[in-house]
């Protein structure tokens, strides 16, 4: 079947445009680049080093917010106006989260609605949304400020599990900090990319990507197949994080230390709890003096302490597997996401559930999904591939039909992936080839949308007009690219072309070709009626003129003489452009003509029977 491929993405792309990647993480956030020269992915990195941002908002006395590890301090001195894990609330009511509020220092508005949560700081309100606005635009600052470049345009990673309110909360709180949010990419997905897996055409993968964070696990499943990326199943805990295994620890050094006043040193030991986990990934021993106490733990207790917590993530997995009606066996690839999969025993008993040697481990757990949406944009930006992507259609895709109107067979905001198909006929008789022209737009006409390739179909056997059946079908996959096949079904030709791809259009091109397509939207249907009548008129005579040419022998003079009269006046009338006098003047032609099909007919039969025996 004849292919094109065709590149109809959302924002103005240009070469040397850098467009980011970012992860907004629970507990963490970053943004990631893929480098022009080394065309290496990399996290953006302060000059202190430090990559991972915290997705912490801190509004202090007047309100003025600040983001990130200075926030993240007043986590413990002011609770009350120190926002944390915001993404936990986005796009949700008050009675979603009802049962989780007593898990925040801040308060979040009880309203008992379906309207989406608020939080309420001091005399203030602020959705979620507009909170995490707030972390986006520190990110967007950070790498304008190392890249020393303005940052206009980001892909952004959500969970798999987020629903089409979350992605889209998502999505506005990029908009509210000054991205132009051109791709919502799956986090698993974007971890998976950041190993290079989707990225060959002819690659067909399952992959389970293990995402222990600090404070929530996901495992999802995800098959990769033909440059698609579809997500199985997705399981989780939404608290079961490092957060539990620093807790875990605290409990066990409570108990057997036993400490008399809990509350004063908790903070403390919760912190020193998280330095023990970590140092216990490079050695076997933990050990830090206070004048008050010791803190020790040993690998092997850490390990202990683990177990359980590891387990119950292990029994996320094996839903994840029943759900998705695979057994271990089916699955090739594991990748591991998180801080928390740098503890050993979690590598260790993630390679033992899934029967691996091996996992996918040796980029930065922390940074892998920033990573993977810096390679998607590389690819939006149009320097990685050939490829452009996107998620609805921005505008509607068809073909021109006769007279130059325009067939719509996906229209504007259709959800990908998508396929729509139409048969299409030919107009002359014998016709042997066809041209399919691929149209973008809102207008009638295709002379007023954009052009995006055309299709020749050649090789049609001969055949009457209207008896040949070309079949021409859209598919866009769920990367956003559209392919057009035409096949002759009665002959099953087929035709194969390659277009070379073309860039998308630039937002305000997109706004003002749906503008247009608003205010002409009445001159449209006059434009359609009017081409339309003169399809009508024009295909009349050339039927007419074909039976004068073939069967002009059954006419007599005086008919012939009308028929070639009533024939110009309609050829006058079309160069008039006007609708209703086309019209008029056809329906003349049609009642003239009308008469000598039946005579066609009795001829027909007079000659069928000469020579013929009536019995
Ligand atoms: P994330 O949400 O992916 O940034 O994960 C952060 C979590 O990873 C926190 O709970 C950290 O304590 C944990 N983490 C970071 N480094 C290590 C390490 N070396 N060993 C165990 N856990 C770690």
């Amino acid at each position: 079947m004849g292919k094109i491929a065709i590149n109809i993405a959302t924002g103005s792309i240009q070469q040397s445009e850098t467009i980011v990647g970012i992860d907004l993480g629970t507990t963490n956030s970053l943004i990631a680049i893929v480098r022009h020269d080394t065309k290496k992915a990399i996290a953006l990195r302060e000059i202190d080093g430090l990559t991972l941002v915290p997705s912490v908002v801190h509004f202090d006395h007047f309100g003025n917010p600040s983001v990130g590890v200075s926030a993240a301090e007043k986590m413990i001195s002011d609770p009350q106006n120190t926002i944390y894990s915001v993404k936990r609330l986005m796009g949700k009511s008050y009675k979603d989260v009802a049962s989780e509020t007593n898990q925040f220092s801040y308060k979040v508005i009880d309203d008992n609605s379906d309207s989406l949560v608020k939080i309420q700081v001091g005399e203030r309100f602020y959705s979620p949304i507009d909170l995490s606005s707030l972390i986006l635009k520190e990110l967007k600052a950070r790498a304008e400020h190392i890249l020393k470049t303005p940052v206009n345009k980001a892909v952004i990673t959500v969970p798999a599990y987020f629903n089409d309110t979350q992605r889209q909360a998502t999505r506005d709180a990029g908009k509210l900090a000054g991205l132009d949010v051109l791709r919502i990419v799956n986090e698993p997905t974007a971890a998976s990319l950041a190993y290079g897996m989707g990225l060959k055409a002819d690659e067909e993968k399952t992959i389970a990507v293990y995402d222990l964070g600090g404070g929530t696990f996901d495992l999802s499943i995800l098959h990769i197949h033909n440059g698609i990326c579809e997500v199985l199943a997705t399981n989780g805990d939404t608290y079961l994080g490092g957060d539990d295994f620093d807790q875990a620890i605290v409990k066990h050094w409570i108990q057997e230390l036993n400490f008399p006043s809990l509350n004063n040193a908790q903070a403390k030991l919760r912190l020193a709890a998280e330095r023990a986990k970590k140092q216990l990934s490079e050695s076997d021993f933990f050990e830090e003096k206070t004048s008050e106490y010791t803190l020790s733990l040993s690998r092997a207790q850490l390990e202990t302490i683990a177990s359980p917590l590891i387990q119950r993530s292990l029994d996320c997995c094996r839903n994840a597997l029943n759900d998705a009606q695979l057994s271990i066996n089916n699955i090739d690839e594991v990748v591991m996401v998180g801080g928390s999969t740098r503890l050993y025993l979690v590598k260790e008993k993630v390679k033992q559930f899934f029967g691996k040697d091996r996992l996918y481990d040796n980029l930065n757990p922390d940074e892998v999904v920033a990573l993977g949406a810096a390679i998607q944009a590389d690819i939006l930006a149009g320097n990685n591939t050939e490829m452009l992507l996107l998620d609805v259609t921005p505008l509607s895709l068809g073909i021109e039909t006769m007279g130059g109107l325009m067939d719509v067979l996906i229209p504007r905001n259709s959800k990908i992936p998508n396929k729509a198909g139409r048969q299409y006929t030919t107009q002359i008789d014998g016709q042997s080839s066809m041209r399919i022209s691929v149209f973008q737009g809102e207008r009638d006409l295709v002379k007023d949308n954009r052009a995006l390739a055309t299709l020749n179909l050649s090789g049609i056997p001969g055949m009457p007009a209207g008896l040949p059946k070309v079949e021409v079908s859209f598919l866009i996959d769920a990367d956003g690219i559209l392919k057009v096949s035409a096949k002759e079904l009665r002959s099953g030709v087929e035709q194969s072309i390659e277009i070379s791809p073309k860039y998308g259009l630039t937002d305000e091109q997109m706004e003002a070709m749906l503008l247009d397509s608003l205010s002409n939207a009445k001159e449209d249907m006059q434009a359609r009626a009017l081409v339309e009548a003169s399809t009508e008129a024009q295909q009349m005579l050339d039927t007419v003129n074909r039976f004068l040419q073939k069967n002009g022998s059954l006419l007599q003079a005086e008919e012939n003489q009308t028929t070639q009269n009533q024939m110009n006046i309609l050829k006058e009338a079309l160069e008039s452009k006007d609708k209703n006098l086309i019209q008029t003047e056809t329906e003349k032609l049609n009642e003239i003509t009308r008469p000598y099909a039946e005579r066609l007919m009795d001829a027909a039969l007079t000659e069928a029977m000469k020579g013929k025996k009536i019995l």
